[in-house]
């Protein structure tokens, strides 16, 4: 197969995009870019596989992209026109939510669609942008496969235990139980350490996949074993403007009690809490370091101290672990949060070597330490774009 995979994540004012070339040995990546803004003043920028910049766009009035559809429409159109001819593959989707029918990446057809359409009010924040980017592609690539890839599918094999929710069965009957997210990353992530080492692959990790969005994932045998997400992205470690979990008895108390709306209550639990409330700084954990506050210093040690639990927590319900991996903007960038969580963690065996830290090494800990501490980049659109080339393959192509 020779041409480009295009892989598209839209979200609500952003639409992320990755081209790769087909290869025999997988996906090769060509350019990445993104369009920021959508709905208010939209721009653009791609760049080649080695950083530089390939186009640089605002706009203004009446041309700029209103929605994440009419993004799609001019992104697409941009990269066709300066593909010369290269054929398009396929089309690979970043989609929120699986569902309990999806533990797989799925060529969409319009009965895949209806379904993820019914799973909207399962992730209302995402899944309808999301589905506008695999309409939008459609209806300019009509002959092309649109395959969807799913942030839950890597945690189906978790299993009852770990997915239920102590509530009547007909709850988790009903699709309420714990879905986990940033299941891309996490694959990506266990298969990049099976190629590497294949006895570690087949070991037992917890992975922090520590952006704007975070979580932790048990893995073992490279499947997902529980995640500190739940039913919604809010759940688990306090994230940039998430507060993470909650006591529901709060939820609770902030609506009866404190008469808030559920909007307002929506509000402050994914946009105003986390380390951007705690802190009265910013999400971004660099502002954060920067500020010096009381506050500031609160946010992380709190952010720390409960990346630190879930570690625990995750490591008990694996009978101990192999390796602790460190991914996404926080964990591949912030030694020093990097070095706040591990400090304590002795106890599982985990050391980290301060010089290695602070150099970002791919393995941070002290050499001969019981259990590796590492240092990943993690690549979601490249995963994507094997799903997809792989989607490709058992459909013949
Ligand atoms: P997203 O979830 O939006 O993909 P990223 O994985 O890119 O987020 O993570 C973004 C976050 O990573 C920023 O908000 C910031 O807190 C953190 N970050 C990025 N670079 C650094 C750095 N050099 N030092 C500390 N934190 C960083």
């Amino acid at each position: 197969m020779r041409g480009i995979v295009l892989v598209l994540n839209a979200g609500s004012s952003s639409l992320k995009f990755a081209g790769f070339r087909a290869t025999g040995t997988g996906p090769e990546p060509r350019f990445t870019g993104q369009v920021e803004g959508i709905g208010a003043t939209p721009r653009l920028i791609a760049r080649d596989a080695a950083g530089a910049v390939l186009a640089e766009r605002r706009w203004a009035g009446a041309e700029a992209p209103a929605s994440v559809a009419e993004a799609v429409t001019t992104v697409v159109r941009g990269i066709e026109a300066s593909l010369h001819g290269q054929p398009i593959l396929a089309i690979g989707h970043r989609v929120v939510h699986g569902g309990t029918e999806f533990a797989a990446p799925v060529r969409v057809d319009a009965g895949v669609l209806a379904a993820l359409e019914r799973l909207v009010s399962l992730a209302p924040l995402h899944q309808p942008h999301n589905l506008a980017g695999i309409r939008a592609a459609t209806k300019h690539f009509p002959g092309v496969p649109q395959i969807a890839c799913f942030d839950t599918a890597f945690h189906r094999s978790q299993g009852w235990v770990a997915e239920t929710f102590a509530l009547p069965p007909r709850f988790y009957e009903q699709g309420l139980r714990r879905y986990g997210f940033h299941g891309l990353s996490y694959e990506y992530i266990a298969r990049l350490l099976a190629a590497e080492d294949p006895a570690l692959g087949a070991g037992r990790l917890v992975v922090g996949h520590l952006g704007n969005g975070a979580s932790l994932c048990a893995i073992a045998g490279g499947e997902s074993r529980g995640s500190t997400m739940g039913f919604t992205a809010l759940d688990g470690i306090p994230m940039g403007t998430r507060c993470g979990q909650i006591d529901p008895g709060l939820v609770l108390h902030l609506i009866d009690a404190l008469d808030m709306t559920t909007a307002e209550v929506s509000d402050l639990l994914y946009r105003d809490s986390g380390l951007k409330g705690l802190s009265g700084v910013s999400q971004d954990v660099r502002q954060i370091e920067a500020a010096g506050t009381a506050a500031a210093e609160g946010a992380l040690a709190h952010f720390a101290f409960r990346v630190r639990r879930e570690i625990g927590a995750l490591a008990a319900t694996l009978g101990g672990i192999d390796a602790l991996v460190f991914t996404a903007g926080i964990g591949e960038n912030a030694a020093g949060v990097r070095a706040r969580i591990c400090e304590g963690l002795g106890f599982l065996g985990i050391r980290l070597d301060a010089a290695r830290n602070a150099a970002h090494a791919p393995e941070i800990s002290v050499a001969g330490a019981p259990v590796r501490v590492l240092v990943r980049h993690t690549d979601e659109e490249r995963m994507i774009a094997e799903h997809a080339l792989a989607v490709l393959d058992a459909d013949g192509g």
